[in-house]
């Protein structure tokens, strides 16, 4: 089959990594976070793989992002957590959606129970220290008591108690600490109030696999899915992990050009000696980062790096005077993944994190599915 440009996503990939996860989080139950299209691997076909390597609930940012799954005919538990006024609480509600609830949305979630006609089912998220989303502590058991009435009057029930965690990618930071402790206290809290929490869930992929005493009844698996290690110092190989998309593109120029050549807006590169530039059709339109200075691709085997500042569609790659031009227009150029460089490395590139490099990968790559090699004996 021909192609110009795409991101391969392995979904066997996506099999081990939720088996390995599964594995080490056990007897807690795994959540596959397929927020922002699965970190750009698509949702559909990542909740698909995961739900078949062991998850056993979805997790979403939005409302919107779920409701996609449902109708695309997941059945599986699913909790979105990040809401406006203008969410579609009613129709998560009718849709069996879980919501995450901080505060403000317990009123409207249950105004829209009434509207759905079916009592929500919902997690109250605490803010243990990050700072972001979440009850206060101060206000925690004030919201357990709005909760506990609307229980009472059939409009919802509280299923699940959750918080996040801010700095688990520095596994000894005291802070992880001093946020299990506020979390333990707000279940025990919740339980206390008389709900009967199915799940109490509290860990991202650091954690998971740098702290098993955050996992309680359930993890939320998101980079470690994907293959991605969440830490400085460790690899993806480090922790058993298979990192799933590969993106790659054909060589769409070649040409020798003599020193002191120009390249790309603000000529910001000039080449130093006569030399080969090869152009990839990737750029900042296809999201390859802007801010990335030399960024690593393979060709032919061999590693090159980027040079010029890359463009909405396009970047450079000098491959030095020694490359032969016969046959590269055309040829595969591996940005990262199998066979390539890292996410990483082009993070390390762009002054960002794996997350972004993989999540940014917009639309107009054409992502294709593919099964590799980490089968179920094959690993
Ligand atoms: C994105 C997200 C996760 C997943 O985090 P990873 O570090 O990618 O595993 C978990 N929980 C919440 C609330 C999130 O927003």
């Amino acid at each position: 089959m021909s192609w110009e440009r795409r991101a391969e996503i392995d979904l066997s990939a996506i099999r081990h990594n939720v088996r390995r996860v599964a594995e080490l989080a056990a007897p807690a139950q795994v959540m596959a976070v397929v927020k922002a299209d699965a970190y750009g691997h698509g949702a559909l076909p990542v909740a698909r793989a995961a739900l078949e390597a062991g998850a056993t609930w979805l997790g979403f940012a939005h409302v919107s992002e779920a409701l996609a799954a449902r109708d695309a005919g997941f059945t599986a538990p699913a909790l979105a957590w990040l809401h406006t006024p203008d969410t579609a609480f009613s129709e998560a509600i009718s849709r069996n959606i879980d919501l995450g609830v901080s505060g403000w949305e317990l009123d409207r979630v249950a105004a829209a129970a009434e509207s759905a006609a079916r009592p929500a089912r919902v997690h109250l998220k605490i803010d243990t220290g990050l700072g972001r989303n979440g009850c206060t502590p101060e206000n925690w058991e004030a919201l357990l008591g709005a909760a506990a009435a609307y229980q009472e009057d059939g409009l919802l029930r509280v299923v699940g108690v959750f918080s996040h965690l801010s700095v688990a990618d520095e596994p000894d930071r005291v802070e992880t600490d001093q946020q299990l402790d506020a979390f333990r206290t707000a279940v025990a809290l919740a339980e206390n109030a008389g709900f009967d929490l199915e799940v109490r869930h509290t860990a991202n992929t650091p954690a998971i696999l740098s702290r098993p005493d955050t996992h309680f009844d359930m993890v939320r698996l998101g980079l470690g899915m994907y293959g991605l290690s969440p830490f400085r110092d460790q690899t993806s190989e480090d922790l058993s992990l298979r990192p799933a998309m590969r993106l790659v593109a054909r060589v769409a120029n070649a040409k020798t050009v003599p020193a002191g050549q120009g390249v790309s807006y603000g000529l910001t590169y000039r080449t130093g000696h006569p030399t080969l530039l090869a152009l990839v059709p990737l750029g900042y339109g296809d999201g390859v980062p802007r801010s990335a200075t030399s960024g690593p691709v393979h060709i032919r085997g061999r590693l090159f790096r980027s040079c010029g500042r890359v463009a909405m569609d396009q970047f450079v790659v000098d491959m030095g005077p020694d490359e032969d031009i016969a046959g590269l227009v055309g040829a595969e150029v591996v940005l990262f993944g199998d066979g390539g460089p890292s996410a990483d490395e082009w993070a390390e590139s762009a002054g960002t994190i794996n997350y972004e490099i993989v999540t940014r990968v917009s639309p107009r790559v054409p992502r294709v599915y593919v099964e590799g090699s980490w089968g179920e004996t094959g690993e």
